[in-house]
């Protein structure tokens, strides 16, 4: 297994392969340590090697297992949604950071639920929290919904088809909200294709594109923002490497107050608040 995956190009081969083969199996990791070079059972084998094919053709692991952990929590994921990723945990922070008291009943809106990994995690640590989520994707609200009760937080979350590039999308979302976050898509949409193969060929396109210059969604929920977050409220949105400062420009000319921005783990400013 691990062969293959290394001739697809694929870096952490060997842990790959352990993954695949624990999901294969359907044992823990050390039970198949355990069982040592005991021969592998012929259905196991070939389930190991269908899983290899579909990663050695670069589909993204959280896909393959259906499921990827985020600020601690196990989130269900399909392709019909973004893969959470760690850079996404800044938000959180943020977020925390902002709103420090944790039992208030804070009302908070998640725009582009995808997984719901953002406003499901905030509704975990904030218990007394209720929040709305929008999402464009029927396929996508379904995961985000399973999420919800999965987490144990569904019913505090009120979770909605709707599209931001609809007019009249702010009709009934019932706000204004203590906290409004957004992973809105920030791909430019001509260098869509030049993304890596997990991302570029798998993962869902309402999700990543955004726009001649990747920054549509953000002049909508900028647009937006003034009636959507509350006085002494905060917007928190997620950007790509670069786009920060065009984002907070956004903000401040829609009359919102940006924030130093926050920093990924790897250094990049990834995350811009602005209050109302
Ligand atoms: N972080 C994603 C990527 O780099 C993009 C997510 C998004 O567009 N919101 O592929």
């Amino acid at each position: 297994m691990a062969v293959a995956l290394t001739a697809a190009g694929i870096d952490n081969a060997r842990f790959e392969a352990r993954l695949l083969l624990v999901h294969a199996s359907g044992l823990t990791i050390e039970q198949l340590v355990a069982r040592g070079t005991d021969a592998v059972p012929v259905a196991v084998a070939e389930a190991a090697r269908a899983l290899t094919a579909r990663r050695v053709r670069r589909e993204p692991m959280a896909y393959i297992l259906g499921e990827r952990e985020f600020w601690g929590l196990p989130f269900k994921v399909t392709p019909a949604v973004l893969v959470p990723r760690p850079d996404s945990e800044t938000v959180i922070e943020a977020a925390l950071s902002l709103l420090p008291e944790r039992e208030r009943a804070w009302r908070i809106l998640d725009l582009g639920l995808g997984s719901g990994c953002l406003l499901l995690t905030l509704l975990r640590e904030y218990p007394m929290a209720h929040g709305v989520g929008l999402e464009a994707s029927p396929a996508a609200l379904a995961v985000a919904q399973a999420n919800a009760e999965g987490l144990g937080v569904a019913g505090r979350a009120a979770l909605r088809a709707g599209d931001w590039r609809e007019p009249g999308w702010l009709d009934g979302l019932g706000g204004p909200f203590d906290l409004v976050v957004s992973n809105p898509p920030y791909i430019e949409t001509a260098a869509l294709d030049r993304l890596m193969p997990e991302v570029q060929a798998f993962e869902p396109r309402l999700a990543l594109d955004g726009g001649s210059d990747g920054l549509a969604a953000y002049r909508t929920i900028a647009a937006a923002g003034p009636k959507l977050v509350t006085s002494g409220g905060f917007l928190v949105v997620e950007g790509g490497e670069g786009q920060i400062p065009e984002i907070s420009a956004l903000f401040s000319r829609a009359g919102l107050r940006p924030l130093a921005p926050w920093k990924d783990l790897g250094g990049i400013e990834r995350v811009v608040a602005a209050g109302n």
